[in-house]
């Protein structure tokens, strides 16, 4: 739905995904004027998988019996064939939290804005901001591709890998690798017997393969690979046949479901990396914008979310008074980057059949570059 556009909020959020949409609705809800500005672009939308982990973050949102009323597909485990050609992991079943959830990516990060609006966020959809200018008084001014602006006390980058925001302020941002998704999806055959309703990642000495059933008779199945290998490999259906033969157990999951691929694959950036900073005392950088992790991590959706809450409630204290709030914010950023670097070392780590291959050293050699 598409509203007017105000002249002034005192926070304005650029980005309808999750980390915005969640940081729009809790702020509506602690009673401060937000504009949710989302541009609206049809790219690719991946990530579906919903850890169990975020039904607090749905209870603090008000949202856990809307999201359960969705008929997501039960998330019920993780399989992974890493560090050892069989398969292991785990059911769900064990989980504190209960079970997670496969998506309709789409669907949900809609039902997220709509909870936004319907909160009292001004939803404002094909609102791309383009340009952002510091106002003397404090705050800053930002344009839309379509000319309309609009003024806050307090900007929220939640625009996704471009932080485009950000990157006007001048904040540059750093790659940790050049991984890059080549997803497929699967279409059910008629009479498939019924998928697990499981992840499964499998490593391969080029990449790993994750795989997932997801509504409307769909399985996800990506090779999560560095650019200059994807290069090589091209989106034909072909080369993508051709590495997934390498991975066995991803392989049978596909031929077991499905006949053949909706379409080709499509390229999608997944590079893990981060801003040089991540805000100052009137801006802060939230989910993507200020972070990406591996897809390997499964939690880039629960992140954005928990960065929405924490940065609405940081931007509530500083529209108190309180100077430091946002810094203070940006500092758990950072207290999160340096777990997630640690998290990921360790799961590499855990791979050593392929001591030789370029993607498998390339993990092990970990330095952050300059975004190209
Ligand atoms: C291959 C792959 C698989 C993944 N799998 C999973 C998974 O299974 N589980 C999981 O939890 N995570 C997964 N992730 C990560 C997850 O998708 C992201 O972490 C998550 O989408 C981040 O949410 P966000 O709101 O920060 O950004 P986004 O979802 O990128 O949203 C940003 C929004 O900002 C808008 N926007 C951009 N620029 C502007 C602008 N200038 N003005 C206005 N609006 C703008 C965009 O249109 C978009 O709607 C995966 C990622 C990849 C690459």
């Amino acid at each position: 739905m598409n509203t007017t556009l105000p002249g002034y909020v005192e926070v304005a959020v650029i980005g309808g995904g999750p980390a915005g949409a969640v940081a729009a609705r809790m702020l509506a809800q602690l009673g401060v004027t937000v504009a949710l500005l989302e541009a609206g672009q049809h790219h690719p939308l991946v990530g579906e998988t919903l850890p169990p982990a975020v039904r607090p973050v749905l209870d603090r949102l008000g949202l856990r019996a809307t999201v359960e009323a969705e008929g997501y597909l039960p998330s019920v485990g993780s399989w992974s064939a890493w560090g050892d050609a069989e398969p292991w992991g785990r059911d769900f079943i064990y989980s504190y939290f209960g079970h997670g959830w496969h998506l309709d990516r789409r669907r949900f990060d809609a039902l997220l804005r709509e909870a936004a609006r319907a909160a009292g966020a001004r939803l404002v959809t094909g609102a791309s901001v383009m340009a952002s200018a510091p106002l003397a008084g404090g705050g800053f001014s930002l344009a839309l591709a379509d000319g309309r602006e609009i003024t806050a006390r307090i900007v929220l980058d939640a625009s996704g890998r471009g932080a485009s925001f950000a990157r006007q302020r001048g904040v540059r941002r750093q790659t940790l690798d050049r991984m890059v998704a080549l997803v497929g999806h699967v279409v059910r055959r008629a009479g498939a017997d019924e998928e697990p309703a499981a992840s499964l990642v499998e490593a391969t000495a080029e990449g790993w393969w994750y795989s997932a059933p997801l509504p409307q008779d769909r399985l996800v199945v990506v090779f999560m690979t560095d650019s200059d290998i994807a290069r090589e490999i091209g989106t034909s259906t072909e080369g993508w046949l051709d590495r997934l033969s390498a991975a066995p157990h991803t392989g049978a999951r596909a031929l077991r479901y499905g006949a053949g691929l909706a379409g080709p694959p499509v390229i999608v950036p997944a590079a893990s990396g981060r801003l040089e900073r991540f805000g100052d005392v009137d801006w802060l950088a939230i989910g993507d914008a200020a972070a990406t992790r591996d897809p390997l991590s499964s939690e880039g959706i629960l992140i954005a979310m928990e960065s929405g809450l924490d940065a609405a409630e940081a931007a509530a204290r500083a529209l108190r008074g309180v100077r430091d709030a946002l810094p203070a914010a940006a500092e758990r950023r950072e207290a999160g980057w340096r777990e997630y670097l640690a998290l990921h070392d360790q799961y590499y780590d855990m791979e050593q059949r392929w001591p030789d291959a370029r993607f498998w050293q390339r993990r092990r050699s970990r330095t952050l570059q300059a975004a190209e």
